[in-house]
């Protein structure tokens, strides 16, 4: 039994070195974090690089006709994954600002948006006002959502938005400095969580996106991803094409 204990402590130790070693020889290749103390748990999982030039984005000045559909505070076990199929037909690319409790219930809807090519931002774990909160819990809202989307799907988001948009421009400036994400707001919001009905939401969406222009909607509503076909549908009728928002943010027009 004895002997035995010491096997195990043995053990314990040979795989607690072995990791040790692992994650020295990935720290070694891998770049510092852009900002100065290294605040991401997961260690050698890629850090936050730098995205565009501005600390937050209504939309994105661009030449070509390419926008952003987004969606707000999934993962959502039924209607995530049906949005998902009907993204998938189309080869429509979108971003998910999914909030971490959703995540964390859901992994395997995480790793299908990332497998189908989408983007996954930040988007908190409480979903709180972030201007009523002090500068250390919006950091730990921030850092807690982070770990979580990279231990579901083992990348990291690279941007975030603040929940109801609300945020002050010093929390922009210092998120930005201290996570290398901009914050992300939209430029077309049809108010879907107000229910007004899947044509209204779809018609919405339609008249408002102009080329680089990011849409918001939310994939835990129903009727929203009612009217994801034919909103679709009608904005690739008039030209617009879909990209995810780090995507939208790389073709930014400089000067
Ligand atoms: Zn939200």
């Amino acid at each position: 039994m004895c002997c035995l204990a010491a096997l195990l402590l043995t053990t314990g130790c040979q795989t607690a070195t072995s990791l040790k070693k692992k994650s020295k020889k990935a720290a070694a290749v891998n770049t510092e974090p852009p900002h100065g103390e290294n605040w991401n748990e997961a260690g050698s999982v890629s850090l936050p690089t730098s995205v565009g030039t501005r600390n937050s984005y209504s939309s994105v000045n661009v030449s070509l006709p390419f926008i952003a559909l987004t969606f707000d505070d999934g993962p959502h076990p039924v209607n995530t994954p049906r949005l998902l199929d009907i993204l998938k037909e189309r080869n429509v690319k979108a971003t998910f600002y999914v909030v971490a409790t959703n995540a964390k219930a859901h992994p395997e809807i995480m790793r299908r948006i990332i497998a189908e090519g989408h983007e996954i931002g930040n988007h908190t774990v409480t979903h709180g006002d972030l201007t009523k909160m002090s500068n250390d819990q919006v950091r730990k809202e921030l850092r807690d959502s982070h770990t979580a989307i990279v231990s579901t799907t083992g990348v990291a988001p690279r941007t975030m938005r603040p929940p109801y948009g609300a945020i002050t421009s010093s929390q922009k400036s210092w998120i930005r400095n201290e996570f290398g994400y901009p914050a992300i707001l939209w430029s077309v919001d049809p108010e879907d969580w107000k229910r007004p009905g899947s044509s209204v939401v779809a018609s919405r969406l339609v008249s408002g996106a102009k080329p680089g222009g990011i849409l918001l909607v939310h994939d835990i509503h129903a009727p929203t991803i009612d009217a994801m076909p034919s909103a679709i549908d009608q904005l690739l009728a008039k030209g617009l094409q879909f990209v995810t928002v780090t995507q939208l943010i790389a073709m930014e027009n400089k000067g």
